[in-house]
C-alpha cells in the first residue's frame, strides 16, 4: 500500500503558498495495530529544515567529509558490494549511505542526492528473486540492518515506488530464513534496529508476517532487559558490553515495548539510562567504552559510533516512551560530544572523545590504556582508529535534525529537542510550517512562528528541559500559566497565520561530579572545557583540509579549578559574545567561562607523552600562583580538559572497583558477589583479570560510599595452570587510604597466593573510604581474581 502526498487545499493565505514551494510531507505514519499507540511519531525525512548555525554544520558536513567521503575514505567506490561490486560486503557502504541519504535529504542538497541516487539505484539491482539484498559475498543479516533502514529513509523523502516492494521481498526473505540462519554476532546484538524498520513496513502495509518475523527476532537477539537492569550479560549473548552494541541496543527495550506495552518492558531504557552513567558515566553525557564498557576514568572515551547510535536511540525512544529527559539526554550528546569528537570544518574525527585530552597523536598500539586500543584512535584523521566511525557518523547532525520535531498522538506537534530549524508537515490534513528561531543552545531564548494554512486547533507541545527551572512561555505576548520543568508544555489553541511563541529556557551554572571528585561545568546543555591553543603537525598528507593531523599544546593545561562544588556562580564569570555563524570554533564561540585556577605541577603527560594522567584527586593541594583561565564549549575543542580537580571542598569517594587494567571482556564486579569458588579454575563463574598485561606490577582499588572499619581481606586467586595464561601473582600487598594518602596496613599476617583457597590477610584495623591491592604478575604471565572480600 502506498501513501499518497497530500492534496493541498485551495485557497491559501499568500505568505503559505511562498512557504509551500518545498514538498509538504504528509502526516506521519502511527503505529497500527497490535502494536502500541505512541506518544509521538517521527515525521518523514525532509518535513524538517536546519536554519542558522544548524544548516551550517550541515553545510560544512556537506563539504567536509560526508560530501567528499567518496574521494577521501577508502572501498566506497563502484566497486562497493552494496554498488554491485565485488569489493566492501559488510558495514561500511550501508553505514555511509544511511548518512548520505539522511544529509542529502535533510539538507535538500542536489550534489548530494544524486551521489545517494548511485547507491541506491545499484543497490535495488542487486536483489535477487528470492529477496535477498546486497552483496552476494556475505550474507550477513546486521548490516542489512543498516540498508533497510537507509531505504526506508529514501522512502519518505522521495516516495520512490520502489522502495516499499524491495523491502517487503527482503522482509520475505528474513521471514523465511531466520529460523535456519540464525541470528549471529553483531546481528545478535544489533537486533532492535531491523525491527524498528519492520515495525516502519507494517505500519504502511498491515501485513502480519511482519510481526511474526519481530517476534523470531526477539526470540534470537541478545538478552538486553536484564543486561540494562544490571550490566550482567550471559555467555549466550554477544559482546554485550560492547559500547557501541550498547548504544545501539538502548533502543531494544523500547522497540519491545511497542510489541509487548508492558510497563516493565516500557522502564527499561530509564533504568539503563541510571544504571550505565553510575558504574561507566563520564561526566559529559555519556558513558565510556573503549570499545567494551570502560569505567569512569578520565583516561577512557567514548566511540563515534556510539555518540551517533545513541542519539538515534534516545530519537527512538522519544516517539515511543515521550519522556522529555530523553530529549535533554539528546541535546547534550548532540551539542558536545558530536561536535567535540568531530573537527571544526568536519573533515576529521578522533575515534574516541575523551573528557580530558591534552594531546592528541598516534601511539604504539596497545600502549594507551584503552581495551582496544588501535594506535591511532586519538590521531586526528578522517579515518581515525577502527574503520567503522568514518563510515558511521555522517547520520549524526542529519539524523537529529529529522527527529527535532514530531507528531503528537493526539493530532498535534511536538518540538522534542531544540536548535533553529523550520518544519513543514500535515496537521488534520492541512498544511503547517513553524519556524523556530533561535541560537540555542547559546542563547536561552527560542521563537515559534507557527504558519498554518487556515486557522487549525491542534495541540503544540514544548519540552520544558528538566535544568529550566525558571522557563516561561508566552503566546503572542501573554504569559502561559503552568510551565513546568522536565515535562511536555501542551499549547492547545487554534492557531493562525503568524502566532508568535517565544520560550525562555534561562540557564545555571552546574557542576557535575566525575571521576577522583573532578568537576564538569555545565550551563543548561553545555559543558565547558578548558581553551587549549591547538600546535597542529600533518602526520599523512591526504590534501583538500582533510590530512591527517597530531595536535599538541602550546598553552598549559593542568590546572585545578578554584570553586565551591556547590555553588559554581560564586567564582564564574560568564561572557557572552556575537552570535558567528560557526559557534564551535574556540576564538568566536559566543559563549566564554572565566575562572580561577591554580596549575597542578605533578598532573602530567604519561605513556610516552601520547596522554594525560588520570585527573588527581579533589580536593588537589597547588603552591602554584592563582590564575584566571577561559572555558569554552566542549565542542569548540578537540584538545581540551573537562573533568577539572577541584582546589576546594570535600573529597567525594567513587564507590566501586577500579583497576590499572583489565581484560574488556571481563565480568569485573563479579568478584564482590561471587560465593566460595570451588576451584583458582573458576569454571562457569564470571571473573576479573589483568589480561593481556603479563608479568607487570597492576592495582586494584575498591573504594566505598563512606569511611568503614576494616581488619581483614580475602582474595580467591584466579589461575588456568594447564589451559590459559593466567597464574596467582607472584605477589601482593595492602595499602588504605589516609586523606588524600595511600598508606601500608600494619600489622598484617602472610600476604597469601594460595591456589584454591581464599587468601585471607588481618591486620590492624582501619577506617577508611578505599583500599588498593598492588600486585605483582609472575614473570609470562598474566593473573586475576575471582572473589574479593573485607571483614
Ligand atoms: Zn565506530
Amino acid at each position: 500500500m502506498m501513501i499518497s502526498r497530500p492534496v493541498f487545499p485551495l485557497p491559501l493565505p499568500l505568505s503559505v503558498l511562498m512557504l509551500a514551494t518545498a514538498v509538504v510531507h504528509a502526516e506521519a505514519v502511527p503505529n497500527r495495530e497490535p502494536l502500541q499507540a505512541t506518544p509521538f511519531t517521527a515525521l518523514e525525512l525532509g518535513s524538517i529544515r536546519a536554519r542558522g548555525w544548524l544548516e551550517n554544520q550541515l553545510k560544512l558536513q556537506a563539504d567536509g567529509l560526508t560530501g567528499h567521503a567518496e574521494e577521501v575514505i577508502p572501498e566506497l567506490g563502484p566497486e562497493n558490494g552494496w554498488r554491485g561490486g565485488e569489493g566492501e560486503a559488510w558495514e561500511k557502504g550501508p553505514y555511509y549511505l544511511r548518512g548520505l541519504v539522511s544529509l542529502a535529504y535533510v539538507k535538500d542538497d542536489p550534489r548530494l542526492k544524486k551521489q545517494a541516487q548511485v547507491w541506491i539505484d545499484s543497490l535495488l539491482k542487486t536483489q535477487r528473486e528470492d529477496g535477498q539484498l546486497g552483496p552476494k559475498s556475505n550474507n550477513d543479516w546486521w548490516p542489512r540492518m543498516v540498508i533497510t533502514w537507509t531505504l526506508r529513509d529514501y522512502h519518505e523523502a522521495t516516495k520512490d515506488d520502489r522502495v516499499i516492494p524491495a523491502l517487503m521481498k527482503y522482509a520475505r526473505y528474513l521471514h523465511a530464513n531466520l529460523p535456519q540462519q540464525p541470528l549471529q554476532e553483531w546481528a545478535k546484538a544489533r537486533a532492535g534496529d531491523q525491527i524498528d524498520t519492520l515495525y516502519w513496513l507494517y505500519n504502511r502495509t498491515g501485513e502480519k508476517f511482519l510481526l511474526e518475523t519481530v517476534d523470531e527476532l526477539r526470540k534470537q537477539a541478545n538478552r538486553w532487559n536484564p543486561f540494562f537492569q544490571t550490566l550482567r550479560g550471559s555467555p549466550e549473548d554477544f559482546r554485550i558490553e560492547h559500547g557501541v552494541n550498547v548504544s545501539q541496543a538502548m533502543k531494544y527495550p523500547v522497540v519491545n515495548y511497542v510489541r509487548t506495552g508492558e510497563a516493565k518492558d516500557r522502564a527499561v531504557f530509564g533504568e539503563a539510562w541510571e544504571v550505565l552513567p553510575k558504574k561507566h558515566g563520564l561526566p559529559i553525557g555519556m558513558w565510556s567504552g573503549t570499545e567494551p564498557l570502560a569505567g569512569r576514568s578520565t583516561t577512557q572515551g567514548i566511540e563515534m559510533c556510539s555518540i551517533v547510535e545513541q542519539m538515534l536511540s534516545n530519537e527512538v525512544a522519544l516517539e515511543a516512551l515521550g519522556d522529555p529527559v530523553i530529549g535533554d539526554r539528546l541535546e547534550k550528546i548532540a551539542f558536545n560530544l558530536l561536535p567535540g569528537g568531530t573537527t571544526k570544518d568536519f573533515k576529521q574525527f578522533q575515534y574516541y572523545t575523551l573528557p580530558n585530552v591534552p594531546v592528541a597523536r598516534k601511539n604504539v598500539p596497545r600502549t594507551l590504556p584503552f581495551a582496544d586500543d588501535h594506535g591511532d584512535d586519538l590521531l586526528v584523521s578522517p579515518h581515525s582508529g577502527f574503520h567503522c566511525c568514518c563510515y558511521n557518523l555522517h547520520m549524526g547532525w542529519p539524523k537529529y535534525v529529522q527527529h527535532a520535531w514530531m507528531a503528537t498522538g493526539d493530532g498535534g506537534l511536538a518540538a522534542v529537542a531544540y536548535g533553529p530549524t523550520e518544519v513543514s508537515t500535515t496537521v488534520k490534513k492541512t498544511p503547517v510550517t513553524i519556524q523556530e528561531e533561535t541560537d540555542y543552545p547559546f542563547s536561552d531564548v527560542i521563537r515559534f512562528t507557527v504558519n498554518p494554512a487556515k486557522p487549525l486547533a491542534f495541540p503544540l507541545k514544548l519540552r520544558i528541559p528538566e535544568w529550566a527551572s525558571k522557563a516561561r512561555v508566552a503566546v503572542n505576548g501573554e504569559m502561559i500559566a503552568g510551565v513546568k520543568s522536565g515535562a511536555f508544555l501542551t499549547v492547545d489553541r487554534t492557531w493562525k497565520a503568524g502566532d508568535k511563541v517565544t520560550m525562555e529556557l534561562p540557564a545555571e551554572l552546574k557542576t557535575e561530579n566525575g571521576y577522583r571528585g573532578s568537576a564538569a561545568i555545565w550551563r543548561g546543555p553545555l559543558v565547558f572545557s578548558l581553551k587549549i591553543a591547538e600546535t597542529v603537525k600533518t602526520f599523512t598528507k591526504i590534501g583538500g583540509g582533510f590530512d591527517e593531523i597530531e595536535m599538541t599544546p602550546s598553552t598549559p593545561w593542568n590546572y585545578a579549578l578554584d570553586l565551591e562544588r556547590e555553588n559554581p556562580a560564586a567564582q564564574v564569570k560568564l561572557q557572552r559574545a556575537k552570535m558567528p555563524e560557526n559557534p564551535w570554533l574556540p576564538e568566536s564561540t559566543p559563549i566564554t567561562l572565566t575562572v580561577p585556577a591554580k596549575r597542578l605541577p605533578q598532573w602530567g603527560l604519561v605513556r610516552d607523552e601520547r596522554m594525560a594522567d588520570e585527573v588527581p584527586e579533589s580536593p588537589a593541594a597547588s603552591d602554584q600562583p592563582l590564575e584566571q583561565v577561559t572555558l569554552v564549549p566542549f565542542g569548540a575543542q578537540t584538545l581540551r580538559i573537562t573533568a577539572f580537580p577541584l582546589l576546594r571542598g570535600k573529597e567525594i569517594p567513587d564507590p566501586g572497583l577500579s583497576f590499572s587494567h583489565h581484560h574488556g571482556g571481563d565480568a569485573t564486579d563479579a568478584i564482590l558477589t561471587n560465593a566460595a569458588p570451588s576451584s583458582s579454575r573458576g569454571e562457569d563463574i564470571p571473573r576479573m583479570t589483568f589480561w593481556d598485561h603479563t608479568g607487570s606490577a597492576e592495582w586494584l582499588q575498591w573504594s566505598f560510599e563512606k569511611a568503614e572499619e576494616i581488619s581483614s581481606v580475602s582474595v580467591y586467586w584466579f589461575d588456568d595452570s594447564g589451559s590459559g595464561r593466567c597464574r596467582v601473582p607472584a605477589s601482593w600487598s595492602l595499602s588504605y587510604k589516609d586523606g588524600g594518602e595511600w598508606k601500608p596496613v600494619k600489622g598484617a599476617g602472610a600476604f597469601g597466593v594460595e591456589k584454591d583457597a581464599p587468601n585471607r590477610v588481618s591486620f590492624e584495623p582501619v577506617t577508611t573510604t578505599a583500599i588498593r591491592l598492588d600486585i605483582q604478575l609472575q614473570e609470562g604471565f598474566s593473573g586475576g581474581l575471582l572473589e574479593l572480600r573485607r571483614n
